[in-house]
């Protein structure tokens, strides 16, 4: 009986072996399918800080200014255009620093 075993083991470890020079093998052949994860996790990596990145450009876009508002020379704040007082030598200036 204990040939029986030992024979299926023998098989097995030779087996397991082969596969494993087989899979280097496929590796060393085939190196794109690890670089192809790497570059996955990579991406979702990326994405995460990209997206936030792309929120702040946005948000620090909006808030300098908008098409129907302007910036006052004298306050350097952003104001909507019903609040331009007056508009000298291209500095405009918001009702509250002209009042
Ligand atoms: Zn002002």
């Amino acid at each position: 009986m204990a040939t029986d075993y030992d024979s299926p083991r023998k098989t097995d470890d030779d087996l397991n072996e082969d596969s494993l020079q087989e899979l280097q093998a496929r590796r060393s052949d085939k190196s794109s399918g690890s670089i192809d994860i790497d570059e996955t996790d990579l991406a979702e990596s990326l994405e995460l800080p990209g997206a936030d990145l792309s929120n702040e450009e946005l948000s620090l876009r909006v808030i300098p200014r908008q098409a129907d508002e302007f910036t006052c020379s004298r306050c350097f704040l952003v104001h909507h255009r019903s609040q331009l007082a007056s508009e000298k030598n291209g500095q405009q200036i918001c009702r509250e620093c002209a009042a």
